[in-house]
């Protein structure tokens, strides 16, 4: 029963993956919750038809911009992320894959508790909420990559991606739709999937099991609100300065740029879920204006970017269309550490063609900003309709097999919350450490032999060379799990070091490389904190009392 001093039991910050897990388990433990996300709600009539279409596309509200994609650019590193109901869910690539056993006994989160026994029940809740399967629809450009794999001699390494998408039986077309295949009629009609490699402009056939047609769509059919356009701008602690009397948490709208009041809500507990960056942003900024000021000072440590790299082939004329497929369709592993995707965009969305060039070795700095425009003079003069081609946007996702190499080696850097010289009234974000290796030898050796073996031409992602700054769509950590305030943010139950009941739900709690794609982690991450809370009628609010497993078993 809620408590009527409060407008919410809970209110949670963000709608991505975590929030939306903590949205549904909260609700069914009846709490009554709120979720607060800044993006918008996307539906298949919203969604734009390609990444042409800016505005409905990219999110930076400043500039009437008003998308669920967003990018990040940071000294070290380009950090790509969602911002919509449904967080990152609706612009992945929706490749779930669990990492291996290893990681539990790396990082910060090792020997916390026993990860290993106690994740793979959590993992298969999360695989079967999201619906994911093994991949039916392999297009021309998973076939390439095999072929690819099989030259080096790995293609025993090759595999189909474990996808979220809902696909017909292997042989029956896509596109039809069906009363809700998952959660016993009690979800929304669903439309199977139709290989358009559309899936990271959100799917306008209703095919990707985004976070609004599963967690959040039950967790608000059983009473949870979800408040849309709207940012949070400050938490504090309402009486007792430990949170354990609630907090109240101020708000404004996210998509108007008119001069407006803050909004007020009070709840008695709540749930950080805004991203790696999202979250460690606003409690860097909490803590910075003494809302919250016994946050620990670990906030911003150890932000890692799963050791990634784009990389990609071009293949100007190309006999198939190679943008069909899901978005993710397949992966090799080409060595031990390093893991190779098939990415592609859909037909039509060929902007990202402006962040993509020709491949260019040598070391970092001016040497590979020389060679690379060298190289773009040679091939100039060597094949210039063939270059022409190759820079054009025209056709790009057409033309393109993007490789997304990931490695599980470990590599971190730190963010800050300081002034800068083009910024001296505000504090922003700022990354330091050491630098992040922009350029795996291998993943582009393996890009140069797949386009001599397809008469395409090796591509790699232009801020790489100019700037030295490698790009990710897996931001992890910056509120780390850890045995102390010293080393990390939240306990090994999620819990905020130095307040009562607050809690962190998503990529930032994550305490080692994970060397995959992270989103099904984060939500197993989720399921096992909430199923950690007591239900509603049982909590004392003194601290959210750990279960013991036994207790947990016998509900
Ligand atoms: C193009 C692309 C493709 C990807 N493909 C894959 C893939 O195939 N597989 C995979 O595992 N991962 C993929 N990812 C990464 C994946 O999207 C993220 O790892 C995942 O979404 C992180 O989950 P989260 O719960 O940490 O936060 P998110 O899902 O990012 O959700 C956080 C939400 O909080 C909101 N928010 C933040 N701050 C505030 C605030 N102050 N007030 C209100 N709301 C706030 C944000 O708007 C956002 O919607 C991809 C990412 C991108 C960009
Ligand atoms: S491939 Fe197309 S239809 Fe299938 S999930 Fe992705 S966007 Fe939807």
């Amino acid at each position: 029963m809620a408590d009527k001093n409060f407008d919410f039991d809970f209110v949670i910050v963000g709608s991505g993956f975590g929030g939306s897990v903590a949205a549904l388990r909260l609700t069914d433990k009846g709490y009554k919750v709120a979720v607060v996300e800044m993006g918008r709600r996307w539906t298949p009539e919203n969604l734009p038809r390609t990444n042409w279409t800016i505005h409905r596309w990219f999110w930076r509200p400043e500039l009437a911009l008003r998308g669920f994609f967003n990018m990040k650019f940071f000294r070290h590193v380009t950090i790509l992320h969602g911002c919509a109901v449904g967080g990152g869910s609706i612009t992945y690539a929706a490749t779930l894959l669990r990492p291996p056993d290893h990681v539990w006994t790396n990082g910060s989160w090792a020997g916390l508790a026993d990860w290993q026994s106690e994740m793979p029940q959590h993992f298969d809740t999360a695989s079967r909420m999201l619906g994911v399967i093994e991949n039916r629809i392999l297009g021309p450009s998973d076939l390439l990559l095999k072929k690819a794999a099989e030259s080096i001699g790995m293609g025993d390494t090759f595999k189909p991606t474990h996808v979220a998408l809902f696909q017909a039986s292997p042989g029956i077309a896509g596109g039809v739709t069906v009363p809700d295949p998952f959660f016993n009629g009690e979800g929304p009609d669903r439309t199977t999937c139709k290989g358009c490699g559309g899936c990271m402009m959100g799917c306008r056939h209703g095919a990707k099991n985004t976070l609004d047609l599963n967690y959040l769509y039950l967790a608000e059919k059983r009473g949870c609100r979800v408040i849309a356009e709207t940012k949070v701008v400050d938490v504090k602690p309402l009486g007792a300065a430990d949170g354990s009397d609630g907090y109240e948490v101020f708000t404004i709208q996210s998509t108007t740029l008119l001069p407006q009041k803050r909004k007020r809500i009070t709840c008695r507990g709540i749930v950080f879920s805004g991203s790696s960056l999202g979250t460690t942003e606003l409690l860097f900024s909490l803590k910075d204006k003494r809302s919250l000021p016994n946050l620990s000072d670990a906030v911003g440590k150890q932000v890692r970017t799963n050791s990634e790299s784009l990389i990609g082939v071009r293949i100007p004329g190309y006999k198939d269309d190679l943008s069909k497929g899901v978005a993710i369709g397949s992966r090799v592993y080409i060595d031990e550490h390093t893991h190779i995707e098939a990415v592609r965009y859909p037909e039509g969305s060929d902007a990202m063609s402006f962040l993509s060039t020709i491949l260019t070795r040598g070391r970092p700095g001016i040497t590979r900003i020389a060679n690379w425009v060298l190289n773009i003079i040679k091939f100039l003069i060597q094949h210039p309709i063939r270059t022409f081609r190759l820079l054009l946007p025209n056709r790009w996702a057409r033309e393109c097999v993007i490789l997304l190499c990931m490695q599980a080696l470990d590599a971190h850097i730190d963010m800050r919350w300081k002034r800068s010289w083009w910024s001296p009234f505000r504090k922003h974000l700022s990354s330091e450490g050491m630098q992040i290796p922009t350029y795996i030898p291998q993943a582009n050796e393996f890009a140069e032999k797949f386009a001599r073996m397809t008469g395409g031409t090796a591509m790699s992602m232009l801020p790489e060379i100019l700037f030295n700054v490698p790009g990710t769509a897996h931001c992890l950590g910056g509120c780390l799990i850890a045995d102390s305030p010293q080393n990390g943010v939240i306990d090994s139950r999620h819990r905020v070091f130095g307040y009562k009941n607050m809690y962190i739900c998503d990529g930032s709690v994550v305490g080692a490389n994970l060397g995959v794609n992270p989103s099904l982690t984060i939500t197993a991450l989720a399921e096992r904190a909430m199923s950690l809370l007591p239900i509603a009628a049982e909590n004392t609010w003194r601290d959210a009392p750990e279960l013991s497993l036994s207790t947990l078993a016998k509900r």
